[in-house]
């Protein structure tokens, strides 16, 4: 299989040179150059274990390594997981919830983080190289990064955060990671000042290559990749127990790429009538997929963090295919948004913009209410992330295919948010978030200045 870019620049690229590059050289996503039609073989997947299902999907996709490495990556990638079905699904009332928050840090960016982390390892392994991974992060893909690469030869990781503006519970998890080759610096800004910090250094190309530095944002393909198995493993289950053809998913939704891997698993021929797409109040996709004009917004901070995005980095892949891969035309697309702040869509003949994309969005009180009532109605405690997701599918009327939703993060990750909606304490908890409170803490406190930040990296790649 080969990658080529939406931009439609370059040679396409092998899975390990897509994996490597993260973002393709012109500025485009990588994208295989077509889907597998997994149709006729769905059948015969029935029953497979996680890792098992996850192989006879990838192989596919990774056709430059020998299949016991493929397998032995994704044995050690989820053997991590505390349960043994790595994303259970659990059956409660009126829709089916998918829990993708078994990893160490106990949101889904643990599925394709841990395995991007091997990934990451082999691939230097065999060409000799050492690679260092600068990131900055608001909370969840700081912690999910670090420990998909903590203890990994060739691999360093350097993780800036805003210092104060993170959750207790996110900061621990990332500062009692001790590891000699994970490093957190606590920036003394914003988020927004952490990302401009990590741009320039990207920029600045004598930089990035003297240091090899690499990414592990969203758009890399690998993290797609990981993300379309979870799809078929709950699907091939809930239809097999409802006797149903097809099912729907709900997906809360921030860069756009976990919903996108669904998309990926449609094309690829998996029976999905619905995928409905979760917003909180930063609402630009679903405004999106309602009316056909991507207009930016301001961004507002929610109770789901991780969906405080505007500009969604994976949805250039999704205009990509609805431009018929047609690369001149996406281009085009994306100068008039980057122009203008603002782009127009012309509908199907159906009138909807995606024939399998419903949008909708969760305000703070409808997320409240919504882990209030689902506590109420069944015990299950939903986080807010989650809560957007289910409460975009109770709302969305009759769908004929049973209803899935992504669980994307624990609820003892936001016990505020569960308190408050709740009126209850202490029903947000796990034995692993209160073990991080006796952990040491490693951080580095650093001024908001690109140039101490560039000479603290720099001094530390020379000193180990
Ligand atoms: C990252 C994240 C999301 C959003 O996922 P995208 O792929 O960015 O759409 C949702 N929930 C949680 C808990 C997350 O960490």
């Amino acid at each position: 299989m080969r990658y080529v870019s939406t931009r439609g620049g370059g040679e396409p690229a092998s899975f390990s040179q897509a994996v490597m590059t993260g973002l393709a050289r012109d500025g485009g996503l990588l994208l295989p150059e077509s889907f597998p039609d997994i149709s006729a073989e769905l059948s015969s997947w029935v029953g497979l274990s996680y890792q098992e299902l996850a192989f006879e999907i990838m192989r596919f996709y990774i056709t430059d390594m020998p299949e016991e490495d493929l397998e032995d990556i994704i044995n050690r990638s989820y053997s991590v997981f505390t349960h043994p079905d790595v994303t259970p699904v659990k059956d409660i009332g009126p829709i089916n919830i998918l829990e993708l928050f078994h990893g160490p840090t106990l949101a889904f960016k643990d599925i394709a983080l841990q395995f991007l982390g091997n990934l990451f390892e082999y691939f230097l392994s065999k060409s000799g190289e050492k690679l260092n991974i600068v990131a900055a992060t608001s909370g969840d893909t700081g912690s999910a990064a670090i420990y998909g690469v903590r203890n990994r030869k060739g691999v360093r990781i350097f993780v800036l955060y805003p210092y104060g503006r993170v959750s207790p519970v996110q900061e621990m998890q990332m500062t009692s990671v001790t590891d000699d080759n994970v490093h957190n610096i606590a920036l003394q800004g914003t988020f927004d000042d952490a990302q401009l910090i990590v741009k320039k250094l990207f920029g600045d190309l004598e930089y990035k290559d003297k240091f090899n530095l690499g990414a592990v944002n969203s758009i890399n393909w690998a993290r797609v990749l990981a993300q379309i198995v979870y799809y078929f493993y709950s699907a091939l289950q809930v239809m097999e127990k409802s006797k149903s053809e097809s099912v729907s998913f709900s997906v809360p939704t921030g860069n756009f790429g976990d919903i996108f891997a669904g998309y990926v698993a449609a094309q690829m021929g998996l029976p999905i009538k619905h995928l409905y797409l979760a917003t909180n109040e930063n609402d630009i996709l679903s405004r999106f997929f309602n009316t056909g004009t991507y207009s930016i917004g301001e961004v507002v901070s929610t109770l789901s963090p991780s969906m405080d995005i505007q500009a969604a980095s994976n949805f250039e892949r999704w205009l990509y295919l609805r431009a018929g891969r047609d690369a001149a035309k996406l281009s085009a697309w994306m100068k008039t948004f980057s122009e203008k702040g603002h782009l127009e869509i012309t509908p199907l003949e159906t009138g909807e913009i995606d024939s399998l994309i419903k949008a909708g969005s969760a305000n703070t009180d409808e997320t409240l209410k919504t882990i209030r009532d689902f506590y109420n109605s069944s015990g299950y405690v939903l986080d807010p992330h989650s809560a957007v997701g289910v409460h975009v599918a109770l709302n969305a009327g009759n769908d004929d295919s049973p209803v899935i939703c992504l669980a994307t993060a624990h609820p003892a990750k936001f016990p505020d948010a569960v308190d408050r909606a709740t009126g209850k304490q202490g029903l947000a908890t796990t034995p692993q978030i209160e073990a991080l409170k006796d952990l040491p803490c490693r951080r580095e406190i650093l001024p908001n200045d690109t140039d101490t930040i560039a000479d603290y990296i720099a001094k530390t790649i020379r000193n180990g």
